[in-house]
């Protein structure tokens, strides 16, 4: 299922998937002839026939993930765009990534491309947008920022104010100071990857930023009295959501937990979700 919405301009589109019975959302957007993000492989057979009369110049990626770059291959083939990405994904996209099983089933695997390095603004007609790095959910995350207008583009650096699951590779130590690089400028709209567009997106971004670290403030007080990560996970987060169980402990607190505490200095004691 494909939503669109227009937004002074933006063009926003929402895809929805459901795993496992409950509802996964991708969005990506289009403003003044730049592509940002272009949402899962597995909405292909929706987003194609949306995209036939869209005109694009040009796509940027926030990020190499699949549900983000999906149709990056469709779009250099059939629109003959360039798509731009952080310079340390560049030699990935041109290689098929090997994806678990669950990531595989929702959001599919997309074909590899040629991606180019992204510069440090994406100058359009109408818009300039910098490139800002915002490493922690990956270590090739950026976000876009258009100054004029108070907007970020932020692919997967919000999508909630209170996550209650991470990847493992996921660090808390850059994703604490890529939020408070972004709390330095002046934006208000938010065009999230997941949530789509956020007002009062600076609050947003900035409740983010403190729950993560009151969190914080409790593993370590934990840590301080001697309980180890498992425990301080099950204390923290008595209830695991169901994607925890589906992934088998990929999609989990204990990695949230455990990568705040590293970034307190306390030490890190990775044994995967038990
Ligand atoms: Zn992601
Ligand atoms: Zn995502």
């Amino acid at each position: 299922m494909l939503a669109v919405d227009t937004f002074d301009g933006v063009q926003s589109v929402r895809g929805t998937l459901s795993f496992f019975g409950s509802p996964l959302k991708a969005c990506f957007f289009v403003v003044d002839g730049l592509m940002i993000d272009t949402g899962p492989r597995s909405l292909a057979r929706e987003t194609i026939p949306f995209l036939q009369d869209v005109p694009i110049e040009q796509v940027a990626l926030t990020h190499n993930h699949e549900d983000h770059v999906g149709l990056s291959s469709w779009l250099i083939r059939s629109k003959g765009v360039r798509a731009f990405i952080h310079n340390a994904s560049v030699e990935a996209t041109a290689r098929r990534k090997k994806l678990p099983w669950h990531r595989r089933y929702s959001w599919g695997t997309n074909p590899p491309f040629v991606s180019h390095p992204l510069p440090v603004r994406l100058e359009r007609d109408k818009h300039t947008f910098e490139v800002i790095p915002t490493p922690g959910h990956t270590v090739d995350h950026v976000v876009f920022f258009e100054k004029e207008k108070g907007w970020l583009f932020t692919g997967d650096l919000f999508v909630s104010t209170n996550p209650v699951q991470w990847a493992p590779d996921e660090s808390a130590n850059q994703f604490i100071a890529s939020l408070q690089r972004v709390l330095e400028l002046d934006f208000d709209t938010v065009f999230c990857g997941h949530a789509g567009i956020r007002q009062n997106g600076k609050k947003l971004i900035s409740r983010k930023l403190g729950y993560l670290l009151e969190l914080r403030d409790k593993a370590v007080d934990l840590s301080n009295k001697g309980y180890s990560i498992h425990q301080i996970d099950r204390i923290l987060f008595p209830k695991k959501p169901p994607s925890t169980y589906i992934t088998r402990g990929e999609w989990s607190s204990y990695h949230m937990v455990n990568s705040l505490l590293d970034s307190a200095g306390k030490t890190k004691n990775f044994t995967g979700n038990s």
